[in-house]
C-alpha cells in the first residue's frame, strides 16, 4: 500500500495530503447520506493519512458543518480544516465583512472548533469584484492577523476572475477551482496554474470526478454541465465498464498526475469511497485505454457554463444544462 503524500499550500506554511476529503456529501449535496458512515468515512480517511478536509455553510445549510464537526471530535488537531464564508444558499451571497465575521462564528461553533486552517471566499464569481477585494479578503486578512485562521484563499468556477482578483489582492494564499482539471476540462493549465505557480500560490483542484459526471452513477440531476457533456462522459463511463474499468478510478489517477496541483479534492461520503479513490496512489493508469477514453471525450473537452454575474465568466461559457 503506497503512503500519502503531502504538498506545501503554496508558502502558507499548511501541508496537504495530496487527496483532499470533499465533506459537501454530508450535507447531502449530492442525495441523502447517513451520519455514521460518514463519520466511519472520515475517521477511516485520518487513518489512512488524509489530513484535509473542506467544507463550507452553504453545503447542505450547515448539516455538512455540523456532522464534520462531529466526526472530528478529538481528531481536531490531526488535520488540515477549509470552510467558507459568501455563500449560504443557491441564490442566498452575501459578501459583506459583516456577515463574514457572523458566518465565521457559526461556523466556528457547527464545526467545534476555536479556529480554521483554510477560510475561504466562496464562488466569488457570485459577487462584484470589487467589493471581494475591498471588503470581503480584508476581513479574511483581519481574522488571518487576530490568529483565527491560518491561510486565506477564494474558490469559484471562472478561471479568469479567479486569476483577476488573486492579481489584485496579492495577500491570499491559495486559489481553489473547481471541475477545470479532470478528464473532462483541463483549462486550468492554460489560465491559473503557470499563474499560481508565478506567483507561489497554492492551488487546489476540486471535483475531480466532474461533480459526479465521471463515475458509473452518473451526473446528479442539478449538475449545470451542457447536456452533451453528460451524455459523452455517461458514453465514456459505459465504455469504461465494458472493459472492466472503473472511470472514477481512471480520472482520479488523471487528476492526482497534474504535478502543481497541492492537493485534489474529492467529495466523499462512505468508507468504500474513501478506500476506492486511494486506490488511485497505488495504481497506475493503463495509458493506452487513457488515450481511449480521452478520445472519447474530446468532443466536448474544456466545454464550460456559465457561473455568477455574467461579466465574471470566461470567454466561450455556454449557459448552464443547456
Ligand atoms: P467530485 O467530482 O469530487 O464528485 C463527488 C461525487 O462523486 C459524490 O457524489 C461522491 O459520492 C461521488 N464519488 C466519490 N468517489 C467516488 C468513487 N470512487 N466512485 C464513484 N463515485 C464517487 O465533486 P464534488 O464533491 O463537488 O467536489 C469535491 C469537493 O470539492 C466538494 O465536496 C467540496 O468540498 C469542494 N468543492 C468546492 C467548490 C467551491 O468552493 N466552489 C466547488 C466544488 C467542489
Amino acid at each position: 500500500m503506497v503512503e500519502m503524500s503531502y504538498k506545501p499550500l503554496g508558502k502558507s506554511g499548511l501541508e496537504l495530503s495530496i487527496i483532499g476529503f470533499g465533506a459537501s456529501p454530508l450535507g447531502n449535496e449530492f442525495g441523502e447520506t447517513d451520519l455514521n458512515e460518514g463519520i466511519r468515512a472520515v475517521h477511516y480517511a485520518i487513518e489512512r493519512g488524509i489530513n484535509y478536509f473542506d467544507t463550507a455553510p452553504y453545503y447542505g445549510r450547515g448539516l455538512s458543518e455540523e456532522r464534520l464537526g462531529k466526526a472530528l471530535k478529538g481528531y481536531r488537531d490531526k488535520v488540515i480544516l477549509a470552510t467558507k464564508v459568501g455563500r449560504y444558499d443557491k441564490t442566498d451571497f452575501d459578501f459583506s465583512a459583516l456577515r463574514v465575521n457572523r458566518s465565521f462564528e457559526e461556523s466556528l461553533r457547527r464545526l467545534q472548533t476555536d479556529h480554521i486552517d483554510l477560510l475561504q471566499v466562496h464562488d466569488i464569481e457570485f459577487g462584484n469584484s470589487e467589493q471581494i477585494i475591498g471588503e470581503t479578503l480584508p476581513a479574511l486578512v483581519e481574522l488571518k492577523q487576530a490568529g483565527h485562521v491560518r491561510a486565506i484563499s477564494i474558490t469559484g468556477y471562472p478561471l479568469y476572475n479567479l486569476k483577476k482578483v488573486a492579481e489584485a489582492f496579492s495577500q491570499i494564499d491559495a486559489i481553489l477551482s473547481y471541475c477545470r482539471y479532470n478528464l473532462l476540462d483541463t483549462s486550468l493549465d492554460d489560465v491559473l496554474t503557470p499563474f499560481a505557480k508565478e506567483k507561489g500560490l497554492g492551488l487546489i483542484n476540486a471535483s475531480p470526478l466532474h461533480m459526479r459526471a465521471l463515475t458509473q452513477l452518473g451526473a446528479p440531476d442539478w449538475h449545470p454541465a451542457p447536456k452533451r457533456v453528460i451524455q459523452k462522459a455517461k458514453e465514456a463511463a459505459e465504455y469504461c465498464q465494458q472493459q472492466s474499468k472503473d472511470i472514477a478510478l481512471l480520472a482520479m489517477q488523471f487528476a492526482l498526475a497534474h504535478p502543481y496541483v497541492s492537493s485534489t479534492l474529492v467529495g466523499m461520503f462512505s468508507v468504500e469511497q474513501v478506500e476506492q479513490n486511494l486506490a488511485a496512489l497505488d495504481t497506475q493508469p493503463d495509458l493506452t485505454f487513457l488515450a481511449e477514453v480521452q478520445r472519447l471525450l474530446e468532443p466536448v473537452k474544456n466545454s464550460h457554463w456559465l457561473e455568477g454575474r455574467l461579466e465574471n465568466n470566461d470567454p466561450g461559457s455556454v449557459p448552464k444544462g443547456s
